[in-house]
C-alpha cells in the first residue's frame, strides 16, 4: 500500500505536470462563474459533461486527478454536485454526508485536496427541503445514530429557531438552510490550521451557495 508520503509526493508531481499542460483546470477568478455556467445548462436542460468520458477517463486514469474545486455538500439523492454543475471526471473533488456538515474526517478530505491535488476553491452547497435540516428544527427526538446528524446541525441553525419562530415551517427551512451553509463555510476554516493558512495566503477561497431542489438552480452566497 503507499504511504501518505508517497500519495503526496506523487500528487504534487502531477500537480506540477499539470500546471505545465494546457488543462490545468479551472482558475480561481473563474470558479464561480464556470460553476454558474454548468449549473444553467444543467437546469435548462442542456447539460454536456456526462455522456461516456473516453477521453478524460483515460487522461485521469494514467495522469491522476486535479480537480480545482472541492464541493461539501449533503447526501440527498437530488444532489448530485457533478450532475448539478455540469462537470465531468475529474473535476471535482467532492465530500457528502447528509445536511453537509464539517467532521474532522471530512475536514481531513479537504485538507489533502488543497495540499496534495491543488483544489483553490471549496464550495459549501446547501440546498432547499433538506431532511436533515427540517429534522434538526424540528428537534424531535431522532432514532439510533441519526442524533449524531441533528446534534452535529444544531450549532448552525439554533439562532434561526430563535430569530424567526414566527415565520411558516417552509420560511425557517429556507432561513436555517442558508444559516447551516454559512455557518459550514467558517467551520471548515476554523477546524483546519492548514485551511486558515492557505485561506491567508490567498491560496484558497470558500463559497457558499443553496441549490433549489425544485428548480435546479443554485443561488450563491454574498
Ligand atoms: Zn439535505
Amino acid at each position: 500500500m503507499k504511504t501518505i508520503h508517497a500519495i503526496f509526493q506523487t500528487s504534487s508531481l502531477l500537480l506540477l505536470l499539470s500546471l505545465t499542460s494546457s488543462s490545468a483546470g479551472i482558475l480561481p477568478e473563474k470558479a464561480r462563474t464556470t460553476l454558474e455556467a454548468g449549473n444553467k445548462r444543467f437546469a435548462e436542460g442542456k447539460a454536456i459533461a456526462h455522456g461516456w468520458q473516453q477521453g478524460t477517463v483515460t487522461k485521469t486514469g494514467s495522469l491522476g486527478q486535479t480537480p480545482s474545486v472541492a464541493v461539501l455538500t449533503c447526501a440527498d439523492s437530488r444532489t448530485p454536485a457533478e450532475l448539478i454543475f455540469d462537470m465531468g471526471v475529474g473535476d471535482l473533488f467532492v465530500c457528502r454526508n447528509a445536511g453537509g456538515f464539517d467532521t474532522p474526517e471530512v475536514n481531513a478530505t479537504f485538507e489533502y485536496g488543497v495540499a496534495a491535488l491543488g483544489v483553490h476553491t471549496i464550495l459549501v452547497l446547501g440546498h432547499t427541503k433538506c431532511g436533515a435540516v427540517t429534522a434538526t428544527l424540528a428537534g424531535t427526538p431522532v432514532p439510533g445514530n441519526i442524533s449524531l446528524l441533528t446534534k452535529a446541525l444544531e450549532p448552525g441553525i439554533a439562532k434561526v429557531r430563535q430569530e424567526h419562530k414566527d415565520l411558516s415551517k417552509e420560511d425557517q427551512l429556507n432561513h436555517a438552510v442558508e444559516a447551516l451553509t454559512r455557518y459550514q463555510m467558517l467551520e471548515l476554516l476554523k477546524n483546519s490550521a492548514l485551511l486558515q493558512k492557505a485561506h491567508a495566503e490567498g491560496k484558497l477561497q470558500i463559497m457558499g451557495a443553496v441549490y433549489d431542489v425544485e428548480t435546479g438552480k443554485v443561488r450563491f452566497l454574498n
